[in-house]
């Protein structure tokens, strides 16, 4: 078959046809167990029955009313549900297509909100190194890769970057304390200081950063600091749960799990599941309000935001985590995930960390797991593993994959809430021959 489908990988892949429960199916009828929901996004698994009947049910009502002229009832349920369960001071939902979409309005919320209220001199966005925000020109001058950034600059969005606050024991062990936690947030104070706290509108970070790190949680209190800083400052707060969210970590937020409440916070991967493209925008009424009371409209909105189609999977998959208390699900199957990659992997000669909260879990691949090294960069050995995976019937996700020569080789484990402890199992044998295979 000639493939005249534009994407990211010229290399061959096999054509998916049919999803059941954790598996995809290929035309050959070969299954694949998806140990990592794609990119952690199918986190009820494939053709789960409530969605497909919701989304079913909204197709014969109605496809699509565009939101300048309508609103739907399944847009205002999702967006009441999200709310209901956001983090405290979260007040708001602006529902828009994808993750990337969620990212680039909030750093146009933020900017306009500054125009709202007479600080026009603030439009600088401080984020981190090791970090994803998307693949659109705000969100990349967000993202902390700069090989990803460098082509398309200079960036619209001025962005500097600081250094993340991994808790992350196998390099880091002396540092993985709460007062290290701290004092790394300080980080963020001393970079305010040097562009001039007038100029700064905005710091953006994941709680648990996920593609580019392989799920690294931050020390314990680096948030607490982070916040405080930034209410110091006045500068908003932007977290971005695009990957981490939705229940993936074991609670609804991430960022629950971080004792703090960001003023804004973006979703989209698990929002939809797969079932639709969606992802959402939250946030405080303070910034509602500035813009509501002053020009009166955030001046955003895609044709397709707020899609009665999308929102009305968005609603069922909530309903689905909520209703069939997943999250205690997730906080139970990720604890045995954890246990059974450490009996696996625990003295493996090329695993250097095991890490994660809930069902987000990384694996850290190293040449030599006593000193340390990394593998050479050009073996890509994280897309090697992922192509033996394939092979032996798995889907993980390649992570990293930096040349630092600190943050190498990782591979991204995030199946769907559903799994069961057979398929556990199953995910983390099929993984460790794909790791021997790769490393061989
Ligand atoms: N933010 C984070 C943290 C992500 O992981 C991603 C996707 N990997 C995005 C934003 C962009 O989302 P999307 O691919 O849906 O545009």
């Amino acid at each position: 078959m000639t493939s005249h489908v534009f994407g990211r990988s010229s290399a061959a892949r096999p054509v998916a046809v049919r999803g059941e429960g954790c598996f995809i199916f290929d035309r050959d009828g070969k299954a694949y167990l998806d140990g990592s929901g794609g990119a952690a996004v199918s986190c009820l698994g494939h053709s789960d029955p409530d969605v497909r009947a919701a989304v079913h049910g909204q197709l014969d009502d109605l496809a699509f009313a565009h939101t300048g002229f309508f609103t739907s009832d399944a847009a205002e349920t999702l967006s009441d549900l999200l709310i209901e369960h956001a983090p405290a001071g979260i007040d708001r939902a602006y529902l828009l297509s994808g993750g990337s979409e969620a990212v680039e309005a909030a750093l146009k919320l933020a900017r306009q909100y500054f125009l709202e209220i007479g600080e026009p001199g603030r439009h600088r966005v401080i984020a981190r190194r090791q970090s994803y925000h998307g693949n659109t020109l705000g969100a990349l001058a967000a993202g902390g890769n700069a090989w990803r950034r460098e082509k398309y600059a200079p960036m619209l969005v001025e962005t500097t970057h600081i250094e993340p606050c991994f808790e992350y024991r196998y390099r880091d062990d002396a540092e993985s304390s709460p007062a290290y936690g701290q004092r790394a947030a300080n980080a963020l104070e001393d970079e305010i200081q040097r562009l001039g706290p007038d100029s700064v509108m905005a710091f953006i970070a994941e709680p648990v950063v996920g593609a580019t790190a392989g799920a690294v949680p931050a020390v314990e209190s680096y948030f607490k600091r982070i916040r405080e800083i930034c209410d110091k400052y006045g500068v908003l707060l932007i977290l971005d749960e695009v990957m981490c969210g939705m229940g993936r970590t074991g609670t609804l937020f991430a960022c629950e799990q971080d004792g703090i409440s960001p003023d804004i916070v973006t979703i989209a991967k698990g929002l939809g599941a797969g079932y639709m493209p969606i992802g959402a925008m939250l946030c405080s009424d303070t910034i509602y309000d500035a813009i509501a009371n002053g020009s009166g409209s955030f001046q955003h909105g895609h044709t397709y935001h707020g899609h009665p189609l999308a929102a009305a999977a968005g609603a069922a998959v909530l309903k689905a985590i909520l209703d069939r208390d997943l999250l205690t699900r997730v906080k139970a199957q990720g604890a045995l995930l954890a246990e059974m990659l450490d009996s696996r992997f625990g003295q493996h000669p090329h695993i250097g960390d095991l890490r994660g909260r809930g069902l987000f879990r990384g694996i850290e691949l190293v040449a030599d797991r006593a000193d340390k090294t990394c593998f050479d960069p050009a073996r890509k050995i994280h897309l090697k593993v992922k192509a033996a995976a394939m092979q032996e019937g798995l889907i993980c996700y390649p992570a990293g994959g930096t040349v630092d020569g600190k943050h190498g080789d990782h591979v991204l484990l995030a199946p769907p809430y559903i799994i069961s402890d057979d398929e556990l199992e199953m995910l983390v044998t099929r993984l460790g021959r794909a790791i021997d295979t790769a490393i061989a």
